[in-house]
């Protein structure tokens, strides 16, 4: 049953004697080809919840130019690279997002409602990646999204003016607490209340250890 070389596996009846014939496969191989085909058909179902209002999947951002080469690496919202042949295998039976940036800006997105859109947490998880306060290293996978701009002021939930915030950092933005801001970068600054602020950093590079490299010369 479940064997993954046919083309329709038999996963609710007895093989036929073809199949049993053909099939060499020894007991934990046929024991881990069934949990595949089980765990497959529960991600398929459809069924199984929500995460922060998106079906519990893994969320990977990439490149248009890695995607398309077959090659490189892409991020998870939990902070792990996956090599692009394991995206690719997983795209096969993934529930399909977009989202698209335009030299690091996110595009479009905006609505008017206080919670922020699916849309919109998929492109904090490819934007932030994580936590923004400064030296944070929660992964996006367990974020809050936090209004920039508070929303009693902006009423709108525009996508350049979220970022994540963790369960810890978020609520220190408070009336004589901390501040937000979104700085040209598109990076959100932290601001220290006076008593706290003794020049440490305002932005979080933890997620974004490429923006620490400097520029090869050779660059376009
Ligand atoms: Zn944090």
């Amino acid at each position: 049953m479940c064997h993954p070389d046919d083309q329709t596996p038999v996963v609710d009846d007895t093989p036929g004697e073809h199949a049993i014939g053909r099939d060499t496969r020894s007991t934990g191989q046929r024991n881990h080809d069934a949990l595949n085909a089980v765990v497959r058909a529960i991600l398929a179902s459809g069924q199984l919840g929500q995460h922060n209002g998106l079906p519990a999947t893994i969320i990977v951002s990439t490149t248009l130019a890695d995607l398309q080469a077959g090659s490189g690496q892409a991020l998870t919202a939990g902070g792990s690279l996956l090599p692009m042949s394991d995206v690719i295998r997983l795209a096969r039976h993934a529930h399909h997002y977009l989202a698209i940036f335009d030299k690091g800006r996110p595009i479009a997105l905006y609505h008017t409602k206080r919670l922020a859109s699916p849309g919109q947490r998929i492109v904090l998880y490819a934007k932030d990646r994580g936590c923004s306060f400064p030296g944070c290293d929660v992964p996006g996978y367990f974020c809050e999204v936090h209004h920039v701009t508070d929303f009693a002021t902006c009423r709108t939930s525009n996508v350049d003016d979220l970022t994540f915030g963790c369960g810890q950092h978020h609520p220190l933005v408070k009336p004589g607490g901390w501040k937000t801001r979104t700085l040209a970068t598109g990076d959100t600054e932290w601001i220290p209340p006076p008593h706290l602020d003794h020049g440490q950093p305002r932005t979080n590079s933890f997620h974004h250890p490429e923006k620490l490299l400097r520029g090869d010369e050779d660059d376009p």
